[in-house]
């Protein structure tokens, strides 16, 4: 089994580097994937109360035979209980789901500019945080203003900010952002949800080493310190992008994925300036 790096955090914990998506899976199925996932080595599990599956990967994790302790398991806020009461019993309501008495990560899914109330929501996630419910604390989809923000009236950064990243979208503008207030990169749709995956040039790199296209974007997202959570419902697939750790990537194969960045065309998902839908 391999064995994952763990990322320092800039509250003292820690993440491991590669985990396990579970957007667009049904509840029913996100069982049999997290329990796959689980026998194939990995240990975090990111899901969210949007993805209406935290009680898929609740039956998961109690089936699987694996100490608390040995697994991270992240959700995240809801776009409609950004008010600090109603953020706190979103919260315990997904420990509920899933089944648990604490969680390793939440995050505030999006900043939702419209409704303006994300900063409410942090001041719950840090008093949960406070109370021992969560280990750690972070954002998703936040621009650096959100981010600015959050900490001006807190005192309390986040340790993560998940956001679409990969070579066809490789947010070069907000890295040294991140990089100098210490707050780690997670790389969500590390695979473009998929659309990264017919790439020719990255095709030629994978024959090249005798490996999947797949296997070639996780490793050249690794190399650069990043956290990954790709998505698969295959068992096969879930198997084979964990298995990351046993090869190289040379100077000239990161050079020619460097240059596939499109930051007008590449991004798959919503924009977090406009993303202002209430579920
Ligand atoms: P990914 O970039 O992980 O790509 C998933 C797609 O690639 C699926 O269609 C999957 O198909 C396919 N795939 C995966 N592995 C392989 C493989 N080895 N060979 C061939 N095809 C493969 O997509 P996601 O958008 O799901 O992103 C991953 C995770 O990031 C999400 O599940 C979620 O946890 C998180 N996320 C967070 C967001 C946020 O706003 N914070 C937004 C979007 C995602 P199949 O399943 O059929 O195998």
């Amino acid at each position: 089994m391999p064995n994952i790096p763990q990322i320092p955090l800039n509250d003292g914990k820690a993440i491991p580097q590669l985990g396990f998506g579970v957007w667009q899976v049904p509840d029913d199925e996100a069982q049999p994937a997290v329990a796959a996932a689980i026998r194939s080595g990995y240990r975090l599990i990111d899901t969210a109360q949007g993805y209406d599956n935290e009680e898929g990967v609740g039956r998961a994790i109690a089936e699987a035979g694996i100490g608390r302790d040995q697994l991270f398991i992240t959700s995240k806020l809801r776009n409609g209980a950004h008010e600090y009461d109603a953020a706190r019993k979103a919260f315990d309501e997904s420990l509920k789901k899933l089944g648990l008495d604490y969680l390793d990560m939440f995050l505030i899914h999006w900043p939702v500019p419209d409704q303006d109330k994300f900063a409410d929501a942090w001041r719950a996630l840090v008093a949960l945080r406070n109370e021992g419910r969560i280990r750690s604390i972070g954002v998703s989809n936040f621009l650096p203003s959100h981010i600015d923000r959050i900490v001006a009236e807190t005192g309390v950064k986040p340790v993560i900010n998940q956001l679409e990243l990969h070579p066809h979208y490789q947010q070069r503008d907000i890295r040294d952002y991140h990089a100098r207030h210490d707050i780690k990169l997670e790389c969500y749709s590390p695979l473009g949800s998929g659309a990264v995956l017919d790439n020719e040039t990255i095709a030629e790199i994978a024959e090249k080493h005798g490996r999947s296209v797949s296997q070639i974007i996780l490793r050249w997202e690794l190399d650069q310190g990043l956290i990954v959570i790709p998505k698969s419902t295959h068992e096969e697939r879930i198997a084979e992008n964990i298995e990351v750790f046993d090869f190289a990537l040379d100077d000239e194969d990161r050079r020619r994925i460097d240059a596939l960045d499109d930051p007008e065309n590449g991004k798959t998902g919503s924009f977090p300036e406009t993303m202002n839908d209430l579920f």
